[in-house]
């Protein structure tokens, strides 16, 4: 007979040991177990995160979802004190984003706004101003600035993927490495999911929090799904006239990203012709730091006129094609199937709201902290995209 457990959940990255840890906390006698093909996690979102947090979105519940990912990971060492108290070692260096039209300075001016009102700290700044903050950026092409300040910055990513996870197993929840190969199912129920190492698992609810490889669970159920992994290249830079460790990451409109990594600088951008890619795919686009971030960089940063690409590894978003933001909640052609999917770049910090939201939903009906219903799958089906401009 098969074994049966109450909360199957396909994929143990960050979303999955997050709703993990909510769900055993709400509910502690449910039998969950996370099913993850590859406990190293070594091609997983999660591990080849830039890990960074910020609050300057431009969709108000992107702010509160990452105000409480703050909050959650700034106390993280006390959320873990049974585990010995793991700090994330968080950064508060803020994100500086820069605009380079009128239009993009009112957008700024807008979101400032909005999230001035929801409690973050962020600040519009001239270019004047920006060159007195941070005397080594060049404002050239800057209408204008915003900073966030220490609300925003980055931290350990797989301190609180393993903080998470520990802490479910000791609420009970199960962690197995196993790959689910096949779904059997009943109308619009999902009856007992297969396992690579040929068990069978008979199942009440199932979570697909697959990352990048979302869209092939649902194949099995015979559902169209707009994730897919796109690959992002990622290039750790010494550059000796621009060591700044306490800079924060800027978002520069001229389409690239960068922020120090010790005494190094971490950049990315999103390479031309972005397509899917294969899920085994991660060979590193190394063409793309001297074509198309150093001439930008220098532009900004006169200090990276010297600059060393020391290292460099390659991850894959989860790319929803729709809208780039999350899909959360139940899916309506099924009776026991919920998604956690398609964060895109800016699922790691909000893991903790969303894993908290969907326990909610599975336990209570209905989510209870923040309304997360934005991000449902109805959406999808109807082709409504939910509007968030702050997409990176
Ligand atoms: C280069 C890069 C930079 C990023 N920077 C940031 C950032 O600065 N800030 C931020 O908030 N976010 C960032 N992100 C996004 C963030 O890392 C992801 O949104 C988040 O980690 C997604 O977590 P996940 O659990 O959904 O996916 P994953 O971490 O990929 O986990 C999914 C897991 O499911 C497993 N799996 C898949 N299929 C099966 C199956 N059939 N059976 C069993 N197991 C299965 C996989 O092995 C994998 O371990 C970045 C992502 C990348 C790639």
């Amino acid at each position: 007979m098969a074994e049966k457990v109450d909360v199957a959940i396909v994929g143990g990255g960050i979303m999955g040991a997050s709703t993990a840890y909510w769900l055993s906390l709400f509910e502690p006698r449910l039998r969950i177990c996370v099913f993850e093909r590859d406990p190293t996690h070594e091609f997983s979102s999660t591990a080849l995160s830039v890990a960074s947090i910020r609050q300057q979105f431009t969709a108000a519940i992107n702010v509160r979802i990452s105000g409480f990912g703050l909050e959650f990971i700034r106390n993280f060492s006390s959320l873990t004190a049974e585990l010995g108290g793991v700090d994330l070692g968080f950064r508060g260096n803020g994100y500086l984003f820069l605009a380079g039209s009128e239009t993009g300075a009112e957008n700024l001016r807008e979101a400032v706004d909005m999230q001035r009102g929801e409690g973050a700290g962020t600040e519009a700044l001239t270019a004047e101003q920006l060159c007195r903050l941070f005397p080594w950026i060049s404002a050239e092409g800057v209408s204008l600035a915003s900073f966030g300040g220490s609300a925003e910055g980055w931290f350990d990513n797989m301190g609180l993927l393993a903080g998470l996870r520990d802490l479910a197993r000791l609420q009970g929840v199960r962690f197995e490495h196993a790959e689910v190969v096949g779904v059997d199912r009943a109308g619009r129920v999902i009856g007992s999911l297969s396992l690579s190492d040929g068990r069978r698992v008979s199942v009440g609810e199932v979570v697909n929090a697959a990352g990048p490889r979302a869209s092939l669970f649902m194949r099995k159920l015979s559902e169209e799904f707009p994730v897919e992994p796109r690959k992002r290249t990622v290039f750790v830079v010494d550059a000796p006239n621009a060591r700044h460790p306490d800079a924060p990451l800027l978002i520069d409109y001229q389409g690239y990203y960068a922020r120090p990594e010790g005494t190094c600088w971490i950049t990315a951008t999103v390479p031309e012709n972005d397509t899917a890619v294969d899920c085994e795919d991660f060979d590193a686009r190394h063409w793309d730091f001297e074509e198309n971030i150093w001439p930008k960089l220098y532009r900004r940063i006169p200090g990276f006129d010297q600059a060393k690409v020391i290292r460099h590894w390659v991850g894959h978003y989860a790319f929803n094609t729709l809208d780039q933001n999350a899909i959360l909640g139940r899916h309506p052609n099924w009776d026991n199937l919920l998604l956690i999917n398609g964060f895109s770049g800016h699922g790691l910090q909000q893991a903790p709201a969303m894993g908290r939201g969907l326990a909610e939903l599975l336990v209570h009906g209905h989510f209870r902290s923040l309304d997360l219903s934005e991000f449902s799958m109805e959406r999808i089906l109807e082709n409504r995209p939910f509007r968030e401009r702050g997409i990176v």
